[in-house]
């Protein structure tokens, strides 16, 4: 397996591809931002003019879009990627989205003889870029171990988390956990500094305390206590308030499909509404703690 195309050359995307490139692969890449495919060729990628041209003589198909919608459009609208693909083609869809969709997704797939795995990923942009990524898999065993060499290139951890869909499932789970914990740390830190405390002494106490999380550890919500964390450029890059707001949504509708409780989930889902509709959409999720303290930037 020589040749991939890569779709969606985003945040995450643009690294992840980046890394197989520099792994040797042939990698045909495609994005609706010319920009993005522009830094790709330059790492040493060739550009596609589509996706259709960027998947027809490739190996296997890496997606990493935003949302359910890019990803039915790209698969299985008339010219998508289930009418282009090369025949035996693996597919691997990267981007977060709801279980139903993978599924259906992947059943319009092996319908037309190609085995697709659902493969969301942890770890963030820097995750993305050390190619230290963590891969959540749904999907049939044989495919995961074609799909194989390809992850290694791109993550550190793979997990099988059962049939198409589950990884999905999986992901949706921690990235709840993800967001409570963003917003708890940031609410622990506002009433911290409220009191007069620093919030680098804060957060060193915490992060060595019971409150230890992976938002203390590597993606401090505070301006100015992490230098690689997002708060510290002003909240540009990392991932986005509305791609969080997305997955907590999916969240809520995954818990109300099977009547499972999540109340903290919800609460949180309804901070990041209101943080993004303040206008902080495009501004990574860690700026939830501006929501506190309105009015004081940086
Ligand atoms: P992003 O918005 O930075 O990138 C998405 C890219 O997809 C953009 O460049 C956009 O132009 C491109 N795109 C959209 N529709 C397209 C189409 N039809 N054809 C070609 N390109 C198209 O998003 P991101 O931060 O890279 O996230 C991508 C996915 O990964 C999302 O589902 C997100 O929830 C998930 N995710 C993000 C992070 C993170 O830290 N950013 C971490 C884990 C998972």
């Amino acid at each position: 397996m020589q040749h991939i195309a890569f779709i969606g050359l985003g945040n995450m995307g643009a690294p992840m591809a980046r890394n197989l490139v520099a792994a040797g692969f042939h990698v045909s890449v495609f994005d609706l931002a010319p920009a993005a495919v522009t830094a790709l060729v330059d790492a040493g990628a060739t550009a596609a003019a589509s996706a259709s041209s960027a998947v027809q003589n490739a190996d296997a198909v890496i997606t990493m879009l935003p949302a359910n919608q890019h990803v039915q459009q790209l698969y299985l609208d008339q010219g998508g990627i289930l009418d282009r693909a090369k025949t035996g083609a693996l597919l691997i869809d990267c981007s977060t989205i709801s279980a139903e969709v993978a599924r259906q997704v992947a059943q319009a797939a092996g319908e037309r003889g190609f085995a697709m795995l659902d493969a969301p990923v942890s770890g963030g942009t820097a995750g993305a870029a050390a190619g230290t990524l963590t891969f959540i898999v749904g999907g049939p065993e044989a495919a995961l171990q074609r799909a194989r060499p390809l992850l290694e290139k791109m993550g550190k951890n793979i997990f099988h988390a059962g049939e198409a869909g589950a990884g999905q499932v999986a992901k949706i789970c921690n990235n709840m956990l993800l967001g409570i914990l963003m917003a708890g740390t940031a609410e622990a830190l506002n009433l911290g500094v409220a009191h007069g405390l620093d919030p680098k002494v804060l957060s060193d106490i915490m992060a060595k305390s019971s409150g230890r999380n992976w938002t203390l550890e590597v993606y401090n919500p505070w301006p100015g206590v992490m230098e690689t964390a997002p708060a510290s450029r002003n909240y540009s890059g990392g991932f986005g308030t509305a791609l969080m707001l997305k997955d907590l949504g999916l969240a809520q509708q995954s818990a109300l499909a099977v009547n499972a409780p999540t109340p903290l989930g919800g609460l949180v889902r309804q901070l990041y509404q209101m943080h993004a509709q303040a206008g902080y959409g495009t501004q990574d999720f860690s700026s939830i703690v501006q929501l506190l303290r309105p009015g004081q930037d940086g």
